[in-house]
């Protein structure tokens, strides 16, 4: 493995740093962009145009200055520097795993006077024909599910849409993943000439369906032809099971679901996955069972940690295809990625193939995960950042604003 503190790496920042000064418009959808042109002095009647026109310099092209927007006129380059940043969030660090795979720890500003700035992770996965990015939607998470090292940090809040495009928009800064950019020396990316990033699973930190709004924002940015164009079907969205807003999350993203089951039996269920006492799983897979634009094309993703002697009997593995009878399915067996004391250990490998036999010859192909990244603890559930103290007043101060 190797770590790149990379130069640009910042001091550590005040306790409570003071919001900068100038908004970024990097991964801002096309209304914010007009209302940032419109601060600018566009008229109205040119907003579109001109939103159209950034997004293509921010999204499609990567510009790291309004100097490179040559077809937008010197005026408007200057009132929008004069304005606002290019800033992408700030690498503090990247690591890079043997087998290609990359993880960024980002900082991101403070989010007004009173917040400090806060710690993410983001991880990209190469391989044969496809990359895949993986990236956060909060900072921490507020679910406790007990073998996720995320489910551990205290410090929580919610990315904005920007910020969660953000990672996107580093990613091929750092991939060199824009138009007539090539990969760095020794990179991992695939060979088949197209784009090094293709696809987005929302299964870095944080609960995507509770910051659905930001989350439908930031899959629009993606999604955008004309801007960072991965298609809609190349986006996950992966969720413990926030039953009320999936119907929404399908109308209003056309996104891919994704469902982390991790047991058929809600006594279990509810220790491993605590949402599951509020909307158990029968509530869960009725959800499955309406949600917008499922298919044999478009299946939804059952995500199963295989965990040593709690979920992993072959009664259990034959529950699992009896209770997803009737619903476009996918299974996908992820081997459990420890953590520093965390509580379980992953299923011996003879007991993995048993449980996806079983779901192989009920009709599910090829339904084991392989775990990547796992010297530089990139591997699902393992992402959790430095910053999560936060002393009980700050919290206090945060939530009353
Ligand atoms: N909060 C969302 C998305 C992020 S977690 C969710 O829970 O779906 C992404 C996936 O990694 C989920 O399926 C999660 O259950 C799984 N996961 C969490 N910790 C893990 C671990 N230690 N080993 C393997 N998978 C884990
Ligand atoms: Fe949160 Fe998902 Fe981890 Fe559960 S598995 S604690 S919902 S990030």
């Amino acid at each position: 493995m190797t770590t790149i503190e990379l130069p640009s790496r910042a001091p550590a920042p005040p306790p409570l740093a003071p919001a900068p000064a100038k908004p970024s418009v990097v991964g801002l959808t096309r209304a914010r962009l007009a209302e940032a042109l419109s601060e600018a002095g566009v008229p109205e009647r040119q907003l579109k145009m001109r939103a159209a026109q950034l997004n293509h310099w921010l999204h499609n092209r990567g510009a790291a200055s309004f100097d490179a927007m040559t077809n937008v006129s010197k005026d408007l380059r200057g009132a929008l520097a004069e304005r606002f940043t290019l800033a992408r969030p700030e690498i503090v660090s990247e690591q890079i795993s043997v087998d290609g795979t990359r993880k960024w720890l980002l900082r991101l500003p403070a989010q007004g006077p009173r917040s400090r700035p806060a710690e993410i992770e983001t991880v990209y996965i190469p391989e044969e024909g496809r990359g895949t990015l993986c990236v956060s939607s909060q900072v921490g998470c507020t679910l406790t599910c007990s073998f996720c090292h995320t489910g551990t940090q205290t410090l929580v809040r919610n990315l904005t849409a920007a910020e969660i495009v953000g990672q996107l928009v580093l990613a091929r800064d750092r991939l060199g993943d824009w138009s007539g950019r090539a990969a760095p020396e020794g990179a991992v990316v695939p060979g088949d000439g197209g784009r090094f990033v293709t696809n987005i699973v929302f299964m870095g930190m944080g609960e995507p369906l509770y910051n659905l709004d930001a989350v439908r924002d930031a899959v629009e940015v993606m999604a955008d032809g004309e801007g960072l164009g991965v298609g809609r079907r190349k986006i996950t969205v992966s969720t413990s099971g926030v039953v009320p807003e999936m119907r929404r999350l399908g109308e209003e993203t056309g996104a891919q679901l994704a469902i982390s089951l991790h047991a058929v039996r809600d006594e279990l269920r509810d220790v491993l996955v605590p949402i599951n006492r509020k909307y158990p799983i029968a509530e869960l897979l009725e959800a499955c069972r309406t949600y917008p634009g499922a298919s044999n094309a478009r299946r939804i993703t059952f995500e199963y940690v295989m965990l040593k002697g709690v979920n992993d009997s072959p009664a259990e593995a034959r529950e699992l295809v009896r209770l997803l009878k009737g619903i476009p399915a996918k299974i996908n067996l992820i081997p459990f990625n420890p953590w520093p004391a965390s509580p379980y250990e992953c299923s011996d490998w003879e007991t993995i193939e048993k449980f996806s036999e079983i779901v192989f010859r009920a009709g599910y192909a090829s339904p084991v995960r392989t775990p990547r990244g796992r010297d530089i603890s990139a591997a699902c559930g393992q992402l959790k950042s430095e910053t999560q103290r936060m002393r009980a007043k700050e919290r206090l101060a945060l939530a009353a604003e």
